[in-house]
């Protein structure tokens, strides 16, 4: 049959030429592409039709989708995406992306791939290193920093069912009372998903604060916990918004004195740990319970990659492994099999592009690319105390930037709905990306510098490009 890939074999190198040509010329032009450009936006209408019967062939599909592809992606991995928080690719990890998917490796079980399980192991160790979490926690790594939050919560879960008599991995929640949560208001709404997943409701968590940007009140946490019996405490770092961490060392004092588990969602910020300048943000975090981070956000790995890490190793077993499935092969120290360790069953070799980007740039390197994003922060925090027309709304911990459109003369009442319109019109010039956010109850802009390719001139040209359509606003409405 024509369609039939047994019959496509040798396409496949030709194929993977082909993308990597395309490649070369991608990357050369990402510095310069506008993250968005909308006249290419209508190419996404190429991917429909009907499901293909006899089927284009290899070359024709994949020429098909780079040709839609570079030009209607969100070229999200360049210099000027700065909405959300999101990441690059290293050239070491985005090649040893391909790598993975050239191995194709059922990462899961370490009989179907030592090399996926040994390179996950490896990772683990250096990241701990990275972050100074202590060499004898327990690691796997997620496709995610909420599945790492669900991963680090499920262990806690187990924990706590036991200090019921519960085995909460055989029998359930049946029986239970509610479990107390406790967190400041920086408590990322991934965590609240791990815990809507775990059965324990979205709303279990009681944020303890003390100011209105929802900075924790560790007295009142403290008071909390004297009568609540076991509880788990969330701690952020950092949060979205405006950049702000929660105490970790506090928090982990209280944990130690009450007898709570603390779990740290650290999707962007554990990588503070990586710099002297900034590791007083997350000191403490080597006294979690259990650690979340991303590997796609700061650490400028592709997607999916992120990592969990728990104090003590065996409840990774105890909450995730159990299966009792006769095929499936007994583990040992070396033979591990991750999958019993996470949430996933099959999952593709995701520590290659973590082993190649700390291969290729070492700690050194990453410190260089943490500590560079904090300057342009504070460099676009200068640019913004320097103009008359923008007010800095958060101090500038690590690289989000929150600030708005202030003009002279404009009153209060006003400024939320000019900036709302003006973070419209960021994204739909397209040239750079940042979005809003409501911070102290205020509309503001909340860029995030976490790519390795940014530079100088990106900041600079994100605050002029704010300056000129907010003005440009202005003078519409006048
Ligand atoms: C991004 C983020 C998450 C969720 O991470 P995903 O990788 O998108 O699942 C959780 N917590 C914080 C603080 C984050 O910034």
């Amino acid at each position: 049959m024509m369609g039939d890939p047994l019959n496509a074999r040798e396409d496949a190198a030709e194929a993977l030429g082909m993308v990597a040509r395309a490649a070369g010329t991608y990357l050369d032009a990402l510095p310069h592409l506008p993250v968005r450009d909308a006249t290419h936006a209508h190419l996404v209408d190429d991917l429909d039709g009907p499901l293909p019967e006899a089927g284009d062939g290899t070359i024709a599909a994949v020429a098909d989708l780079l040709r839609i592809g570079t030009r209607a992606a969100t070229h999200s991995s360049g210099p000027r995406f700065f909405h959300l928080v999101v990441g690059g690719a290293t050239p070491a990890a985005q090649a040893a992306d391909w790598v993975t998917s050239l191995l194709d490796q059922a990462g899961g079980l370490w009989v179907a791939s030592p090399l996926a399980a040994h390179a996950e192991t490896v990772v683990l160790r250096w990241l701990k290193e990275l972050f100074g979490l202590p060499a004898s926690y327990g690691g796997v790594l997620t496709p995610s920093a909420t599945f790492a939050n669900l991963t680090g919560l499920t262990c806690a879960r187990y924990w706590w069912a036991r200090r019921h008599g519960v085995d909460v991995t055989a029998d359930g929640l049946v029986g239970l009372p509610r479990l107390p949560v406790f967190s400041s208001g920086y408590v990322h709404p991934s965590s609240r998903k791990a815990l809507q997943l775990l059965g324990l409701g979205r709303d279990s968590v009681r944020t303890l604060t003390r100011d209105d940007a929802g900075r924790l009140d560790v007295d009142a946490l403290d008071r909390e916990l004297a009568s609540s019996g076991p509880a788990v405490l969330i701690g952020n770092a950092g949060e979205v918004n405006g950049g702000d961490f929660d105490p970790l060392d506090e928090m982990a004092d209280l944990a130690e004195r009450h007898g709570a588990w603390l779990h740290v969602d650290g999707a962007f910020g554990l990588f503070a740990a990586v710099s002297p300048r900034t590791a007083g943000l997350v000191r403490g975090v080597e006294r979690a319970d259990s650690v979340a981070a991303d590997g796609h956000k700061w650490l400028n790995v592709p997607y999916e990659s992120g990592m969990a890490f728990v104090r003590d190793r065996s409840l990774l077993g105890r909450a995730f492994g159990g299966w009792n499935s006769p095929y499936l092969p007994e583990q040992d120290e070396v033979r591990v099999n991750y999958n019993s360790l996470g949430p996933e069953s099959s999952r593709r070799a995701r520590a290659f592009p973590i082993w190649a980007t700390l291969r290729a740039y070492g700690r050194d390197g990453h410190r260089a690319m943490v500590e560079r994003h904090q300057d342009l922060a504070l460099r676009l925090g200068r640019r913004v105390e320097e103009s008359p027309d923008l007010e800095l709304l958060a101090p500038i911990t690590v690289f989000v930037v929150c600030f708005r459109y202030r003009p002279p003369g404009v009153p209060e009442e006003a400024l939320d709905d000019l900036n709302r319109r003006l973070g419209e019109e960021l994204l739909e010039d397209g040239r750079v990306y940042a979005g809003t956010t409501v911070y102290r109850g205020r509309v503001a802009l909340r860029p995030a510098i976490v790519n390795w390719r940014t530079t100088d001139e990106d900041v600079d040209l994100l605050a002029s490009v704010v300056r000129e359509i907010g003005a440009r606003l202005l003078t519409a409405e006048a």
